[in-house]
């Protein structure tokens, strides 16, 4: 059918023409470039995508866990503990998850080990540009549940099950989660 070829443009009402594919790596492609292009599947069946930037400003609250982020802001790892219970959380919990009583801040250590690790080759938007990346499992002493991180300055042929390790913060804090990661610690690798 003349016209509806994938590869070749088409024309709407002698508008703007737009470019049909059958490779959906195309049509990214030809968004970022142009704001749109018509899919056309092995049927003649044919979708039209657009480019559509979409914000949202999202005010977010950390209510109980603010002091978490405020402490990478200052360079301190804050867990919290259950007195009851004995039990130190270094993912804060501002109630145990055992006996459901209220926490107490405690300052975590700056050096941990990895507990567990994996490398992702994919991610959301914040981490695509460090991608591929190394996330950890970091266990503290003196801590009895553990953190999710990154790990960088290494690759991932270095990392090993008990790696000593040392947090790292952003000099510019923005207050969010990627505010802190982790290093090898001297000697580690
Ligand atoms: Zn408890």
């Amino acid at each position: 059918m003349k016209g509806k070829e994938a590869g070749k443009p088409a024309t709407t009402s002698g508008k703007k023409a737009l470019r049909r594919t059958n490779k959906f790596t195309e049509i990214q492609e030809t968004l970022s470039k142009e704001g749109a292009a018509i899919f056309l599947d092995k049927t003649g069946h044919e979708d039209l995508y657009i480019d559509f930037p979409y914000h949202v400003n999202y005010v977010h609250s950390y209510a109980e866990d603010t002091p978490f982020f405020l402490g990478l802001a200052e360079g301190k790892l804050r867990g919290t503990r259950c007195e009851p219970c004995q039990y130190t959380f270094a993912t804060p919990r501002v109630h145990c998850q055992f006996c459901g009583a209220p926490t107490k801040w405690v300052e975590l250590p700056l050096k941990g080990k990895v507990h567990s690790w994996t490398t992702c080759h994919y991610g959301s938007e914040a981490f695509l540009k460090e991608t591929p990346y190394n996330l950890v499992i970091v266990e503290f002493e003196g801590a009895n549940s553990v953190l999710l991180s990154r790990l960088k300055a290494c690759t991932e042929d270095q990392i090993y099950v008990g790696m000593p390790i040392v947090a790292k913060f952003s000099k510019e804090p923005k207050y969010l989660i990627t505010d802190v990661w982790f290093e090898p610690a001297p000697g580690a690798v």
